[in-house]
């Protein structure tokens, strides 16, 4: 297993990110509060920035790291889970009670009535949902603050409001003779609980990547048109897949007016997309596919629908993290398999599966880089102050965003099938 205080790669040429080779604290200096905060959380005081991990932590060695993170572990029992994300790196999954997606996690905590603490290692906007969707008396701690997520920031709460009012003003507020609405927001899961709350304000709803078609099924039924934020990719990937044409998902650009659209455009439109991508799903290209193709003939290759369309469209199959874990599950020995999602999950179904060849359809080590920000130092530092009667880097959503965001997440859950 790589060593926790060795980076990614020594060669930044290697690296989608250059941040990557360097060293981890030097990683975790950047400032602010973090990508993917929204801006409606209540800050804990004090506000522990990156860099500001104790020096103490910074140089323990990495089976001292380990053996401190057990330990907290266990003297917290029952009190405590631990939840690691699906893209997360090994050193801190191998610590987590339960692996998954971000929707998965939030919902494997509700099975743990009796943890007092959720530690969430994931990103900002995952610990926000956990937050809203467990106990009051529940604190939800995010090991590292500055973990958060670039396509999340790509939808500001502020953006989305005034997009909002243009729409209005060309579009109305009032339903149709359909009794259907102009528009119906709908977020995705990654997105902070500002937004969510906005869907939950405006009629709107959440969906996860697994889930947005019935999300827009259930949407086209209340209204005549979709504002769908902040993944372009997964709302047209998912929109064309239900018979929806390229000529009624006009792109909206928050920096423009109306979107950078005409009216007529807007009156036409079926599903308006917010201008935001993953930068780690984005990589992924038709070339690479091409290429796997040629390398390994009978290759299978299966993408995340976070990657642009072309790429979709050229894959085998496309679907959500558990989709691809559950495609690989179903494969036979000997098969090919390459994959288009974060290298984490790839390398981890690649050892999990040694009969099969699995490999990462990127060939340049492209991990979430914010994600990466979940160092064990940090999970040691949080579980160290559980166990001495203090929370650190509490995630708290303000009250009213969380009331009004749960009923977006609320929707979702009554859209599912049963
Ligand atoms: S992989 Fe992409 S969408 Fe997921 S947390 Fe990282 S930046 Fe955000």
């Amino acid at each position: 297993m790589t060593s926790v205080h060795t980076t990614i790669t020594r060669d930044p040429q290697a690296s989608c990110d250059t941040d990557l080779a360097a060293g981890p604290w030097v990683f975790d200096l950047s400032p602010g509060y973090g990508p993917g905060a929204s801006q409606a959380d209540l800050l804990p005081d004090p506000v522990v920035r990156p860099g500001q991990l104790p020096a103490a932590y910074q140089q323990m060695d990495e089976a001292e790291l380990h053996r401190r993170i057990r330990a907290a572990k266990q003297t917290l029992g029952d009190r405590l889970v631990v939840l690691g994300h699906f893209y997360q790196r090994d050193e801190v999954v191998q610590h987590a009670d339960f692996v998954g997606d971000s929707f998965q996690l939030a919902n494997a905590a509700l099975t743990r009535p009796e943890a007092e603490a959720i530690v969430f290692c994931g990103v900002h906007f995952m610990a926000e949902t956990a937050d809203i969707l467990s106990r009051p008396d529940q604190h939800v701690v995010l090991p590292n603050l500055a973990a958060g997520c670039s396509m999340a920031d790509m939808a500001d709460e502020e953006s989305v409001e005034a997009a909002w009012e243009e729409l209005v003003e060309l579009l109305g507020d009032e339903p149709g003779t359909d009794g259907r609405q102009p528009v119906v927001p709908v977020t995705y899961m990654n997105s902070s609980a500002a937004l969510k709350a906005f869907c939950g304000r405006h009629g709107g709803i959440v969906c996860t990547s697994s889930n947005a078609a019935t999300v827009l099924e259930w949407a086209f039924e209340r209204g005549r048109r979709v504002l769908f934020f902040p993944d372009q990719h997964l709302g047209r990937n998912t929109a064309k897949a239900m018979g929806i044409g390229l000529d009624r998902m006009p792109m909206w650009d928050p920096r423009r007016p109306l979107g950078g659209n005409s009216e007529q455009a807007l009156r036409e439109a079926a599903v308006i997309l917010w201008h935001g991508f993953c930068s780690v799903h984005r990589r992924f290209s038709v070339a690479q596919i091409e290429q796997a193709r040629a390398t390994h003939p009978g290759v299978q290759v299966v993408v995340h629908p976070e990657c642009p369309m072309p790429v979709v469209d050229a894959a085998d199959a496309a679907g959500s993290t558990d989709f691809i874990r559950r495609y690989v599950a179903a494969s036979s020995p000997g098969d090919v398999i390459a994959i288009g999602t974060e290298v984490n999950l790839v390398n981890r179904l690649a050892a999990e599966y040694p009969d099969r060849t699995i490999f990462c359809l990127d060939p340049v080590i492209c991990p979430c880089s914010t994600m990466y920000r979940i160092h064990p130092g940090y999970l040691a530092w949080v579980l160290d102050g559980l166990v001495a009667g203090e929370v650190r880097n509490q995630i708290t959503v303000d009250p009213t965003v969380a009331e009004q965001a749960r009923v977006a997440l609320e929707r979702m859950l009554a859209a599912l099938p049963r």
